[in-house]
């Protein structure tokens, strides 16, 4: 890196907040200046294959002509118009989209700037229903531990309570119910332990919970977890019994992930409220999307409390919803099924042996996502600059090497990026 570029870093190290990061101990960081296809240009030059999909969301990677052009396009006529008294067509082709390609029961559709915002709109969605049906004091959520669902407060409440760290924010917390997760690996009969903890908070607390919130079939940033469509199942079904409400928040696993569209088509159901958000842009700007059912729209909408307060300011971008609109285009119209699938099969061949391996507690796959658990906690700071000087981007957190590539990655540049994860995992000491 030039002397240039040295100063640049002192002064990001200095002041800038990266996610999840000390300003007094700042962990490294590399200065990226150009991103193509799946790799990314480091100011001195490097190249590095992307293993993280910027989070979950350059699923077509980067730099991609088609979503490009789609905003050029949009800036000609309009960057950005208030949403409030105004509507506009790239907004109503996007939630024609959300709505065809999503299950037939999820009709309406609110725009919301981050997943973190999507979410805090659902659980707005979830109480106003029962508020507007005369149960105002429906206002509990029921969750499985090791979630997350995002960092605004709303949404931080019901994130797993001990990496959510909700100790240290406890008093302006609002106290949810949290399940026993499930089995982690998928098995597909329901996991009976985990199913009883949660019917019997549910039945418990029923007269105060106003929805069960989940991410179907894979925990993300909370634990990196797989649990089985049996389990999900079963949780739908305790839903309709007992009469609450089921969000599935797919900000993570939507768009093609885990191998479906959606994860829940897997488990052949539909939620009441879906949150989508990460790839929905083909991770090109930050936008999300609340969908939900008729039943809580029109609940919601012919009670006490008619009006959903909800209104960000740049709610439903037009630059935004144009590039999400040519992004869900060019997934639809391509053989994202196959990819994922390659993506999959590749990954357990190649990830499988590092099971060998004595730091690794587990290794699981699943759709385009690949996960490594380790017995220790990571040392971030040795083990960022390892993967970078092998050429890759990986992100590790806590205990967790994974790796959710673009779609678009061809095999032997995926192949690049397993081998440094075997052999950076080799080299911890155990
Ligand atoms: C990332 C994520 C969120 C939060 O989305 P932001 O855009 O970061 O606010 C919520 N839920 C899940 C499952 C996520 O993976």
């Amino acid at each position: 890196m030039d002397e240039q570029w040295q100063a640049l870093v002192e002064f990001d190290k200095r002041h800038i907040w990266h996610p999840y990061t000390s300003l007094s101990h700042p962990s490294p960081i590399f200065p990226v200046v150009s991103a193509a296809g799946v790799r990314l240009t480091l100011a001195d030059g490097r190249e590095l294959i992307d293993g993280m999909s910027s989070w979950w969301a350059a699923v077509h990677g980067y730099n991609h002509p088609v979503l490009n052009a789609a905003i050029e396009n949009q800036l000609k006529s309009m960057s950005h118009v208030m949403f409030g008294g105004l509507t506009h067509q790239p907004a109503i082709d996007l939630a024609k989209t959300l709505i065809d390609i999503s299950h037939d029961d999820l009709q309406h559709v609110f725009f919301a700037d981050s997943g973190s915002v999507a979410v805090e709109v659902a659980i707005k969605m979830a109480i106003q229903y029962w508020a507007s049906n005369g149960q105002p004091q429906k206002q509990r959520l029921l969750t499985i531990k090791n979630g997350y669902h995002g960092d605004t407060f709303g949404a931080m409440a019901t994130c797993d309570p001990d990496n959510g760290m909700h100790h240290l924010f406890k008093s302006v917390l609002a106290q949810h119910l949290f399940a026993k997760s499930p089995h982690c690996h998928g098995q597909q009969q329901a996991d009976q332990t985990a199913i009883d903890d949660f019917e019997q908070l549910l039945t418990s607390n029923l007269s105060s919970i106003a929805a069960v919130i989940l991410e179907p079939l894979v925990q993300g940033a909370g634990g990196m977890r797989f649990y089985s469509t049996a389990y999900l199942k079963r949780v739908r079904e305790l839903c309709d019994h007992y009469d609450v409400l089921l969000i599935l928040d797919e900000i993570a696993t939507g768009f093609g992930r885990t191998g479906s569209l959606f994860a829940y088509e897997q488990a052949d159901i539909a939620p009441d409220i879906l949150c989508v958000g990460k790839a929905l842009t083909g991770g090109y700007m930050s936008l999300a999307a609340t969908l939900c059912s008729s039943k809580v729209a029109e609940g919601i909408g012919s009670g006490q409390h008619p009006t959903l307060m909800h209104g960000p300011t740049f709610m439903a971008n037009p630059l935004a919803c144009a590039v999400a609109n040519a992004s869900l285009k060019l997934l639809l119209n391509s053989p994202w099924q196959t990819a994922v699938h390659a993506i999959e099969t590749q990954l357990q061949a190649e990830l499988g042996p590092c099971s060998q391996l004595s730091a690794v507690k587990d290794v699981r796959v699943k759709g385009a996502i690949g996960v490594i658990e380790l017995h220790q906690p990571i040392d971030i700071h040795w083990m960022q600059p390892r993967f970078v000087a092998l050429g890759v981007w990986v992100r590790p957190f806590s205990n967790l090497v994974y790796v959710m590539p673009p779609y678009v990655i061809e095999a032997t540049d995926l192949s690049t990026l397993t081998s440094a994860i075997y052999q950076v995992v080799s080299e911890i000491d155990t």
